[in-house]
């Protein structure tokens, strides 16, 4: 609990445009701060901050209020939550009575997980740094890597111990429940009071931060080679983790990404890694899946530039090719960086400094649209049918952007470059626009009349 007067010295100094921009990136208007709402689906800022006020107010999706009940409302807290949150960004000290079991019982199983995987967090990092096993076993593998000590530092790296229950029997020495450690999917079995085995034994532990900086999944690499098991095990889904709403660096990167507005797109965990190493934070990785909006729309709120960087092989290239729709369809600016063949950005981050990397991206750094249209027509040469299905690919991508000036740019580029008269383009491109807005129109109705139906059905 949190005494009457700690809490007024909370509310006094949470600044409403400091707690927001932790999440937010706001650009003055007038008196007011304006950015993309974080509430949803917001494509031109309608997210009003009033420093005067010290509130925000979504003009769009009316969400907003005080900083508390932003905090509240962006990091799913309760109320004691988010004062403990804005205490410590103000550092403000709270002197808290101990909780009873009635209160600890009330607790949700949500902050229950939260404070299970902090604690497993420490306990992978502590193994890692100081059992025997996790030094000749974990840290000898990011050594052998070349991860430096600063990195599996900031990106808490541990090591979870062979033995198969070692980590669930600590959890429950120090006093968490079966439950938990069920759901949060650190452990598993346990049926018929059998003892609970470890989800990530023998495998060094890549925690998954949240946007604000909590762990809410764990990554674990095995570095033994058994047959039948996979190289990666992920958290399962659960209450506090959704693998298609993360982005695995995004806590780290959020900064940088306002600084440089620009965002790296990776797909791995230790390609994260080495571009901080090299001094590049402005990176988040997808892990290995397509994007989707949600992830989009979280890498938005704080730029529109986005560079996807793709190993220079075959495969790299069509993996560049497949996804990269729907970020142009989020108005994001795409960009393209093949690296030099052999290399992934693990490998090639880990040999450049931040300036050779920053000039190798600039050199290398093609538009998405131009980088799809040169490839193709190399791949299609002069037959004439795979000419006309290129051309109707490459109008489908055109057709999705949806700034109008930009469009046309491209339609002028693409019209020298594919030899097509410019009109023939833009029939096309207005025939696909026409068609995918009467499909959304379709699909509102459809939604509006289901609503207006379902609360009789109830009855
Ligand atoms: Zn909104």
């Amino acid at each position: 609990m949190i005494d009457h007067n700690t809490i007024e010295r909370i509310q006094d100094a949470a600044q409403i445009e400091e707690v927001v921009s932790d999440f937010v990136t706001l650009r003055r208007r007038g008196v007011n701060m304006v950015g993309l709402c974080p509430f949803h689906d917001d494509r031109s800022p309608s997210f009003y901050v009033s420093p005067a006020k010290n509130i925000c107010k979504c003009f769009s999706c009316g969400e907003g209020g005080s900083p508390i009940h932003f905090v509240m409302k962006h990091e799913q807290m309760s109320y004691y939550e988010a004062l403990k949150y804005l205490a410590r960004k103000y550092n403000i000290e709270i002197v808290e009575k101990e909780l009873t079991n009635e209160e600890k019982q009330q607790q949700s199983d949500r902050e229950s997980m939260l404070i299970l995987n902090e604690y497993a967090c420490n306990y992978f990092v502590k193994t890692l740094h100081s059992h025997p096993e996790g030094r000749s076993v974990g840290l000898t593998y990011f050594k052998e890597r070349g991860i430096r000590e600063d990195i599996i530092k900031k990106f808490q790296l541990g090591y979870s111990l062979e033995e198969r229950g070692a980590f669930s029997v600590e959890a429950q020495k120090a006093g968490y429940n079966i439950d938990f450690l069920l759901k949060t999917g650190l452990s598993f079995g346990g049926e018929q009071n059998r003892p609970l085995m470890d989800r990530f034994r023998g495998r060094v532990i890549f925690p998954v931060h949240s946007i604000s900086g909590k762990v809410v999944a764990f990554g674990g690499r095995i570095l033994k080679k058994v047959e039948n098991v996979g190289k990666y095990v992920n958290s399962p889904e659960s209450d506090i983790y959704s693998k298609s709403k993360e982005l695995y660096g995004i806590f780290f990167a959020k900064s940088a990404m306002v600084k440089q507005d620009k965002c790296f797109l990776v797909e791995g965990y230790t390609d994260v890694l080495s571009m901080h190493q090299a001094g590049i934070e402005n990176v988040v990785a997808s892990s290995g899946t397509a994007l989707t909006h949600g992830q989009i729309r979280m890498i938005h709120r704080f730029t529109e530039n986005i560079t996807v960087l793709y190993d220079g092989d075959t495969a790299g290239i069509n993996a560049a090719l497949r996804g990269i729709d729907l970020l142009l369809e989020d108005g994001m600016n795409v960009k393209v960086v093949l690296l030099p063949e052999g290399e992934d950005p693990d490998s090639f981050a880990r040999k450049q400094n931040a300036e050779s990397f920053h000039r190798y991206i600039s050199e290398n750094e093609t538009d998405f649209i131009r980088f799809k249209t040169d490839l193709l027509i190399e791949e299609v040469g002069d037959d004439p049918i795979k000419r006309s299905g290129m051309i109707s690919n490459i109008v489908n991508s055109i057709a999705i952007i949806p700034d109008a000036i930009t469009r046309s740019v491209y339609i002028q580029e693409c019209s020298q470059s594919l030899k097509m008269p410019e009109r023939v383009l833009i029939a096309e491109i207005n025939k696909i626009r026409k068609r995918d807005w009467d499909k959304r129109k379709e699909q509102k109705n459809r939604v509006s009349v289901g609503t207006s139906v379902s609360p009789k059905a109830h009855k």
